[in-house]
């Protein structure tokens, strides 16, 4: 980010979220720091973590959904409290990452549960994932990466990800071939 120019301002806390129109151009807002600095800008996006967005089935699911929005599960998936509806992804109450690599992982243990309860057969447990795999590009030829073992720089993770941000995986893994 530095080679590119991008400014970081470490050990800061902006102070003024609540007066600061996000996700949008609007010319010279003033951000402001904890400590007292002012940054004029033109768009502020807000990349201090996210809340999951469950609001559609707040209702329908109850105490199963937490205080924080996420969605109790048992050891097989299945929402608390349910014999047959399951939750997976980023919206689950699971202490790992929320990364798209739990999310595939959900998926499986997922698929292969619903074959389990419609043939009456033993379920799989799902083990939490430890460890971060998170590959941030930065344009098609940049970014960076942290495996549970190793960095990883422009090169490498280009390679992996920012050249085609996985969308060559999805048409394969839905049986396509990447368009041209
Ligand atoms: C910048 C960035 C980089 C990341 N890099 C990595 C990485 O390198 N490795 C990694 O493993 N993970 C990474 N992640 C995390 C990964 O993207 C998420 O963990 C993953 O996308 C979660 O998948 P999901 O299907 O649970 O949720 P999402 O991918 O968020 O999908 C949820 C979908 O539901 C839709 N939706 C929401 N509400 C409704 C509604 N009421 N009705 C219908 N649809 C609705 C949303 O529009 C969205 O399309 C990254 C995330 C970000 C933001």
């Amino acid at each position: 980010m530095v080679s590119r120019g991008i400014e970081l301002m470490l050990n800061e806390r902006v102070s003024n979220f609540g007066d600061i129109e996000l996700n949008k151009y609007v010319k010279d807002q003033v951000v402001k720091t904890e400590s007292g600095k002012d940054v004029t800008c033109d768009m502020v996006i807000r990349c201090t973590g996210g809340k999951p967005n469950t609001s559609a089935f707040k209702e329908a699911l109850g105490s199963a959904v937490n205080d924080n929005g996420l969605v109790k599960v048992d050891q097989f998936l299945r929402v608390e409290g349910s014999e047959n509806i399951f939750a997976i992804g980023d919206i689950v109450d699971i202490d790992e990452e929320k990364m798209s690599v739990a999310a595939n992982a959900h998926v499986e243990i997922v698929a292969k549960n619903i074959a389990a309860a419609l043939k009456g057969s033993k379920m799989h447990a799902y083990r939490p994932s430890s460890g971060t795999i998170m590959l941030i590009p930065l344009g098609r030829n940049g970014g960076v990466g942290q495996l549970p073992f190793m960095n990883l720089g422009e090169t490498l993770t280009k390679n992996i990800k920012s050249s085609n941000l996985f969308t060559n995986k999805t048409w394969n893994d839905m049986g396509q071939k990447p368009p041209k």
